[in-house]
């Protein structure tokens, strides 16, 4: 009976010690799609979300609905798949643990009434058999979440295992020094996977202190300069110097130290006032913060609000106007207190009337500073030492204002085309 009873036993065991293995190789397709339905139906809901005023203006809330219960479908049926196993698994759980505790009970009954074993002992073998179960119990759930897990891991690192197109390996040695000015040499770029060259033989320089515009039609590769400077690409072809020295041969980090940026379409949290602001210095006093909200013109649009500079601002800084939220990005980028301000496209997306408050804010604000403003809409450009005009990747004209206009080429031709625009609104 002994011998039956470590059959029975052991019979129950190896049921248990496969189960586990059952649930993994049952569950590895549907785990897998899980992972992807699930991050595809967060991506289009955010999406969805994120365009819903674009959305409903063009009256196609039905046909986004219709895809989203289709994906939502998929994850659905992949969630049922994965239930399903999840309660075969611990049905025949249940009923494997069940077995050993009726296997363990119908061999020692006869032992008791033979007198074999005392009848006090049946309660607990009884007992012990379904708690020697319970330790296994989790496992083949555990085996079944490992593929989710696992799947979930691949994913993740096929973006962290992503070389960095920008190396922060430094080549010189890193200084605390912030820079003033920057010289493009002979600048070529071309970005990867695409054949064309946006930047051909580029070459300018940007003393300390001065301020220089870069204009020229959409496309014509204004921002991609912007980009190489902050080093969000590395270029190849050509030089990028900041007091002197080879980009490649400082640390990104310094020198986007030395940039404050405000570009079209600056980043604003869904915070408060104070924390959007914070983001430049995360020790900024209540003193400093009113002073750069009061340079960039918004203090006094801020301070009469019931909460103040705690007052939430929405996603993306939706509840504020176009105007307030480039306003408060000029502040950020004043309190980071950086010698050389990059303003690309500051004032896009903005009606005449704001376009003009915010420039002069701007300009109040580049005494001492270099400058470089990159910009289609030429309005207020007299205030720059010097503007460039690039057309298809290359330099095609430099001057002042008035002697660009001057000299009846591209600047002359993008500032007529304007005024005419502007005459016939
Ligand atoms: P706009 O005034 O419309 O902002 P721009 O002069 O700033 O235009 P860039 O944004 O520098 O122009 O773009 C120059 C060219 O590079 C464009 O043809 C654009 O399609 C291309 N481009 C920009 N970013 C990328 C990218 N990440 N990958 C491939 N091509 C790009």
């Amino acid at each position: 009976q002994a011998c039956g009873m470590s059959t029975g036993g052991s019979f129950v065991a190896t049921g248990r010690s496969i189960l586990p293995l059952l649930a993994r190789s049952l569950s590895r397709r549907p785990a897998t799609n899980l992972v992807a339905q699930r991050a595809d139906l967060q991506t289009r809901l955010v999406d969805n979300i994120q365009g819903l005023a674009d959305i409903l203006a063009f009256d196609r809330a039905r046909d986004q609905l219709a895809h989203l219960s289709v994906t939502a479908d998929d994850y659905g049926r992949s969630q049922k798949q994965m239930a399903l196993i999840t309660g075969m698994q611990s049905g025949i759980s249940i009923l494997l643990t069940n077995l050993g505790m009726w296997t363990v009970l119908s061999l020692s009954i006869p032992m008791v009434a033979s007198g074999e074993l005392g009848g006090v002992m049946l309660a607990p073998l009884t007992l012990l058999t379904l708690a020697s179960f319970e330790a296994f119990t989790p496992l083949p759930f555990a085996a079944q979440t490992w593929n989710t897990v696992r799947e979930a891991a691949r994913r993740l690192f096929e973006v962290v295992d992503v070389e960095s197109v920008v190396s922060d390996r430094l080549t010189g040695t890193k200084s605390q020094a912030s820079y003033a000015d920057i010289r493009f040499e002979d600048l070529s770029f071309t970005y990867p996977g695409t054949r064309d060259p946006v930047l051909k033989h580029v070459t300018f320089s940007l003393a300390q202190g001065q301020r220089i515009a870069i204009v020229g039609p959409s496309g014509a590769g204004k921002s991609t300069l912007v980009n190489l400077l902050l080093r969000f690409w590395e270029y190849s072809s050509g030089e990028i110097r900041m007091g002197g020295r080879s980009l490649h041969g400082l640390d990104p980090v310094q020198v986007r130290e030395s940039c404050a940026v405000v570009s079209q379409n600056s980043y604003l949290f869904n915070t408060s006032i104070r924390e959007n602001l914070r983001l430049a210095s995360p020790d900024l006093g209540q003193a400093d913060m009113e002073a750069a909200a009061t340079a960039a013109h918004i203090h006094d649009f801020i301070a009469p609000l019931p909460q103040g500079y705690d007052t939430f601002i929405g996603e993306q800084g939706t509840r504020l106007s176009g105007g307030e939220r480039q306003r408060l990005a000029i502040a950020r980028a004043l309190l980071k207190n950086a010698p050389i301000l990059v303003l690309d496209e500051p004032t896009a997306n903005l009606d005449p009337l704001t376009e003009k408050e915010v420039l002069d804010t701007l300009f109040g604000l580049m005494e001492n500073r270099t400058v470089l403003l990159i910009t289609h809409r030429l309005v207020g450009l007299e205030n720059m030492d010097e503007i460039l005009v690039m057309d298809e990747g290359r330099l095609v004209e430099r001057g002042t204002h008035s002697s660009l206009l001057a000299q009846a080429g591209l600047y002359r031709r993008l500032w007529d085309l304007q005024n005419r625009i502007i005459q016939t609104l």
